[in-house]
């Protein structure tokens, strides 16, 4: 089964309103059909979802704009939080969920995980799941084991048609953001087993079709020897997306 690449750029806590519509209008302006054959997705602050969907739209880049977090209410006293019918309403295709950033800094665990999964799903959007061992994990050698358990965690209870909605992406913790990207190796070994994990919860036709993601310092350098890897779908980029010209770089690799 050939599935569709996708290099998805998370912007993180960046981009005021007009710093987005300048970035997302640089990105627009490369903009050929040839991205037909990639799901570019950005994903951007709460603040920038709607001014970005908007540039994309009057471009009409075909390009998917995606939450960074969200919350599994539906609505009411949830001081500070989002539902998924807001990111929706503001152009959302996707929301991530699960960065190890929003794990070790917001108290994000597999449960929360994974009932954000069911409320996106639930909601008609995707979820771009992430999974990732820190450097102590992977010294002590559990590093398999501990993403596949989280990723037992994220897809808990779904059912086969709602993960064929869900991305997965390996994302060691000590490869994002340090520059230090994990060796293709390293990084097709873990998207294989996240993809024997799909697997044996949900049978080898929705292992075949759901899209794993690398990311961790991926960039203009290496994505093209990642993506050579044959269990690795596409990109899921932090610094590299926050510049219209090495985005636009890492969209043509995956071609
Ligand atoms: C990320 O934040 O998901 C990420 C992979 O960041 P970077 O590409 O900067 O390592």
């Amino acid at each position: 089964m050939t599935r569709k690449p996708m290099m998805a750029g998370n912007w993180k806590m960046n981009n005021t309103i007009p710093e987005a519509v300048v970035l997302t209008q640089e990105i627009a302006n490369h903009y050929n059909k040839d991205w037909h054959n990639v799901e570019v997705v950005l994903c951007t602050p709460f603040t920038d979802l709607k001014p970005t969907f908007t540039v994309l739209e009057f471009d009409r880049v075909e390009a998917k704009v995606a939450a960074q977090n969200v919350y599994w209410e539906e609505k009411g006293a949830f001081t500070g939080e989002i539902s998924v019918r807001m990111i929706k309403d503001a152009g959302c295709s996707y929301s991530i969920v699960g960065h190890s950033e929003r794990r070790e800094m917001f108290g994000e665990t597999d449960e929360t995980v994974n009932r954000k999964v069911k409320a996106l799903i639930a909601g008609g959007l995707g979820a771009i799941v992430c999974v990732g061992e820190s450097l102590a994990v992977r010294d002590e050698g559990s590093t398999i084991d501990f993403i596949c358990a989280q990723v037992r965690a994220g897809l808990a209870g779904l059912e086969s048609s709602d993960v064929a909605k869900c991305v997965i992406a390996y994302e060691p913790i000590w490869a994002i953001g340090t520059g230090r990207s994990a060796t293709p190796e390293q990084a097709e070994e873990a998207c294989r087993a996240i993809r024997g994990t799909v697997q044996d919860m949900f049978g080898s036709e929705i292992a075949e079709g759901i899209r794993v993601l690398y990311g961790g310092s991926m960039n203009v350098g290496n994505v093209e020897v990642l993506m050579a890897q044959s269990n690795i779908d596409g990109g899921l980029v932090g610094g590299a997306s926050l510049e219209a010209k090495s985005f636009v770089q890492l969209i043509e690799a995956c071609k």
